[in-house]
């Protein structure tokens, strides 16, 4: 098996390695030294033109292919990458900061994600339609949109890759993917492998980028006939006004503020670890991060001496180290994370633990002085509902921790939030979870497990400031084609 290589300063447009035509490159760092790891293409707006007209060309012979054989091509991607999980995981794990373990566990979702959209490729119907007398036909057919462009974040950039672009090739789009300048790494070397499994040249194109620079040029070129775009609520604003001057569709994966909402009732031995592995896995840095617990008064003290003392034995350190927890992706994420460290008490909030930044690392290196971007696993108490710790995504290992009494008010405060993307609820009152669950505003509600560990396809759907879209299972079928109504009189 032909080792996974990157080449540097180069991006894959048109099936080939080619550098930026004019913009030269860009450096790709680790967060937790500082050290360049090499150099990707710095895509401008000639790449992107180059890119785009090469999707465009493929597009009429991928989308005349069978479902039947894209879902083949699908599946030897997903076999491919299952060859090269550890080079994969490095990628991941490297460009982000996150143990080496958490890089895995990307690429087996990653992998597992291309195999579910290879299988689904062949599963997506239309429908007949009733008619008022004999004599008519009515049916739909879901057809391609074209050219997807897809602009991904930094923080799970193999998971986001294969989430938006397995369904949307599965579907019989072609795509430019434009991953974050900060962590395009993993995305360019599953890009190889997909050009490895037999995707023809333009199918699959990766513009390594600024946002304002080749983010803005893709998400406004008019030969884009959908964009799909994961971050942060304030880009995904100036995409959509970008995408109204072509009108072109958009899906939005944005922010959140998730809480944990936790009855005394519920299992504490399985509810605490998973609520602090809610917050500290990948540094705080997902966009479904249990950043708010809501818990029930009567149980407060406990619960968060309880959590407390769960933050502090997480373990702190480089990626290859492998421990529990890995730095900020850079300078610009920690100085805000900080800035929330810093205000949160002067808006009321009570310091429980952690609250500035990492002073050690642990492990092999225990003792030596970070010089990368860490900070302390923390938890605030008693944070004020209208602080900007309560209300503001953080992306950083802090809690913000409010107590309730009820079920009306716990309702009340799961909502009290701009974002709607996950809600998680620990109790042992199947009743109570269901009511919950009708009534939050979220896309995503899970009960008694952090997330949708457990469920195949789940629909990864967001409400409010959180965007919308259909991702994840088979919804997402949907969300790249567009449904064409036909009339027929016989
Ligand atoms: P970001 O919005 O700064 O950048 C995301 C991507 O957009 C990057 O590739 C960037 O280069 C590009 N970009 C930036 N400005 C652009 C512009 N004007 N036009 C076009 N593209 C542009 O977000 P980030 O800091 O990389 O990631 C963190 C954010 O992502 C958080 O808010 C997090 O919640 C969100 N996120 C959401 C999901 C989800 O599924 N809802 C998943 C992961 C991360």
């Amino acid at each position: 098996m032909a080792e996974l290589l990157i080449p540097p300063a180069q991006q894959l447009i048109d099936g080939e390695w080619a550098s930026a035509r004019d913009k030269g490159e860009l450096p790709v760092t680790d967060p937790a030294t500082g050290q360049t790891i090499q150099a990707v293409a710095r895509a401008g707006r000639a790449d992107v033109d180059d890119a785009v007209a090469a999707a465009r060309r493929a597009f009429p012979g991928w989308a005349a292919t069978s479902p039947s054989e894209r879902g083949a091509l699908l599946r030897r991607w997903a076999e491919l990458i299952g060859r090269h999980v550890e080079e994969l995981a490095a990628h991941e794990a490297r460009d982000v900061g996150k143990p080496l373990s958490g890089g895995r566990m990307n690429v087996y979702i990653a992998q597992g994600i291309v195999d579910y959209f290879a299988g689904a490729a062949d599963k997506l119907t239309g429908v007949t339609l009733p008619t008022r007398s004999p004599g008519y036909l009515g049916y739909t057919v879901q057809e391609p949109y074209g050219v997807c462009a897809v602009v991904i974040p930094w923080n799970v950039p193999s998971v986001l890759t294969a989430a938006n672009v397995a369904p949307a090739l599965a579907a019989g789009n072609t795509v430019v993917l434009k991953p974050s300048e900060v962590a395009p790494l993993a995305p360019l070397a599953l890009a190889e492998l997909a050009r490895r499994a037999g995707f023809p040249p333009g199918v699959l194109n990766v513009l390594t980028g600024e946002g304002a620079e080749a983010g803005a040029a893709l998400t406004s070129h008019p030969g884009v006939n959908h964009i799909s775009f994961v971050g942060s609520t304030a880009t995904g604003r100036a995409i959509m006004r970008a995408a109204a001057e072509n009108l072109v569709p958009v899906k939005l994966e944005l922010g959140g503020k998730s809480p944990n909402v936790l009855f005394a009732d519920a299992d504490m031995d399985v509810a605490i670890p998973a609520i602090v592995g809610s917050i500290t896995e990948n540094a705080g840095q997902n966009c479904y991060a249990g950043s708010r617990l809501l818990v029930e008064a009567s149980v407060k003290d406990e619960v968060v001496e309880r959590i407390a003392a769960a933050m502090r034995a997480v373990r702190l350190g480089p990626w290859d180290a492998d421990l529990d927890m890995g730095p900020l992706i850079s300078e610009a994420q920690y100085r805000r994370v900080l800035g929330f460290l810093e205000e949160a008490p002067r808006e009321g909030a009570r310091l429980v633990t952690g609250g500035g930044p990492a002073r050690e690392w642990a492990g092999e290196r225990a003792g030596g002085r970070p010089d990368g971007w860490f900070v302390e696993p923390t938890v605030f108490d008693d944070v004020d509902p209208g602080s900007r710790l309560y209300r503001e995504e953080v992306f950083g290992p802090v809690l913000a921790v409010q107590a309730f009494s009820g079920t009306a008010q716990a309702v009340e405060m799961m909502n009290d939030t701009d974002f709607g993307l996950l809600a998680c609820v620990w109790t042992n009152d199947v009743s109570r979870a269901l009511r919950l669950a009708g009534e939050v505003r979220s896309g995503q509600v899970s009960v008694n497990q952090f997330a949708d560990a457990g469920v195949i396809g789940f629909p990864f759907n967001m409400q409010k400031d959180s965007g919308f879209s259909r991702g994840g299972g088979h919804g997402a079928m949907r969300e790249y084609t567009q449904e064409k109504g036909v009339a027929i009189r016989l």
